[in-house]
């Protein structure tokens, strides 16, 4: 890439899951770039073939603390996305998101760089409706245990429309549906790296409720597509805007699929379901085949597949 064209591009939560495939994409494009985390639910090791990179930096900040640096583009996704991880010390959750969200804003005012915040569908709590727009409002309990983290994320989404509002801000908000692939951790307790890592253990495979309870799962590498896209749109576009893939499944099919995929003999066995579990999620995507001429490319077989070879070979995670 001619160097004018290269960008000086921040990522938070650069060690985490989607971050990670973040940075190496952004990488590969030519780009500068910054990975802000501090390791909670993030590792080193998911960035271990970039640390000798010589456009590639890391450092351990925190974002509920302000943060100084020049940068073009910020990709804000700090903050943990797995239920276990966000009710772990959920006042912090909600200051990742809020306080962290206001440092990035003001980062960006001051640099006048272009700022994407990674939402959630969580914001639309248990939705009564299927499949979810962007202009449906959500249905979150403000005071059960996932409300640290849909109410924050929600708040975080108000800042970067005031920020915008009040002071010309370039955002974009994007609402990222359950997204799977290598590099999740083992224990990170989300439905399909715990069911990957259980079905190659040969461990019951543990659903949470009837397993009636449905989501769409999107492939890594479509979401960080999905996202770049977003962050090159032009000024005037902001989102909210979901992605994901609007293939829906229920958590008991899903497990028979894994365990089927896996050639495992491993059984199902169920748990009590976790209180305010939402009973259904897909992603109406009209918006982001409209306006980024993106969907997502990979079907939950292909990925499933793709995430099952890398947990057997990566992670290491054979057979009992
Ligand atoms: P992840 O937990 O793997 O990554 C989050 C990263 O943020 C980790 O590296 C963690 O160490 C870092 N982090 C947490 N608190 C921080 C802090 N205070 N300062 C700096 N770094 C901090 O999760 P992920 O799946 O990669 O999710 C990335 C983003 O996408 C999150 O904002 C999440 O809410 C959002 N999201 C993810 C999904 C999904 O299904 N993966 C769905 C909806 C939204
Ligand atoms: N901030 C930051 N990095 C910067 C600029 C600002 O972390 O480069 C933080 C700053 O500490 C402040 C927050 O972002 O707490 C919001 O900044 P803003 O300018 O919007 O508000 P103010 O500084 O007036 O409170
Ligand atoms: N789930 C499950 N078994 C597990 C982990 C999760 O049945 O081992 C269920 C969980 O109750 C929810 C769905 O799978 O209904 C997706 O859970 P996850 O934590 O992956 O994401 P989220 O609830 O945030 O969509």
């Amino acid at each position: 890439m001619h160097y004018s064209l290269r960008k000086k591009i921040l990522v938070t939560g650069g060690a985490g899951f989607i971050g990670s495939h973040l940075c190496r994409d952004l990488l590969k494009e030519g780009h500068e770039v910054l990975c802000v985390d501090n390791f909670f639910t993030g590792s080193r090791d998911n960035l271990r073939d970039l640390v000798q990179h010589p456009l590639f930096e890391i450092v351990r900040h925190d974002i509920t603390q302000p943060l100084h640096v020049e940068t073009d583009e910020i990709y804000n996704l700090a903050c943990p996305a797995s239920p276990v991880h966000y009710q772990f010390d959920p006042v912090q959750t909600t200051k990742v998101c809020v306080n962290g969200a206001i440092n990035m804003l003001g980062l960006a005012k001051r640099t006048g760089a272009r700022i994407l915040q990674a939402s959630t569908s969580e914001v639309y709590g248990d939705p009564e409706v299927r499949p979810q727009r962007e202009d449906y409002w959500g249905r979150v309990n403000p005071v059960g245990p996932r409300a640290c983290y849909d109410e924050a994320k929600r708040c975080a989404e108000t800042l970067f429309f005031d920020y915008r509002r009040q002071h010309g801000l370039p955002i974009k908000v994007a609402r990222i549906f359950n997204t799977y692939g290598p590099r999740m951790q083992p224990n990170d307790g989300r439905v399909i790296s715990n069911f990957v890592v259980q079905a190659l253990q040969g461990q019951p495979l543990t659903i949470y409720g009837s397993g009636e309870q449905t989501r769409s799962f999107c492939y890594v590498d479509d979401m960080v597509k999905g996202l770049k896209r977003l962050m090159q749109t032009g000024e005037d576009f902001t989102g909210p805007i979901n992605l994901g893939n609007p293939q829906e499944i229920s958590m008991l099919e899903l497990a028979r699929q894994i365990i089927r995929k896996a050639g495992s003999s491993a059984r199902i066995v169920h748990r009590e379901a976790p209180e305010d579990d939402p009973k259904q999620r897909q992603p109406d995507i009209c918006m982001a085949t409209e306006k980024l001429g993106w969907s997502a490319t990979v079907s939950l077989e292909e990925g499933l597949e793709k995430t099952i070879s890398w947990f057997r070979e990566w992670r290491g995670v054979g057979y009992v």
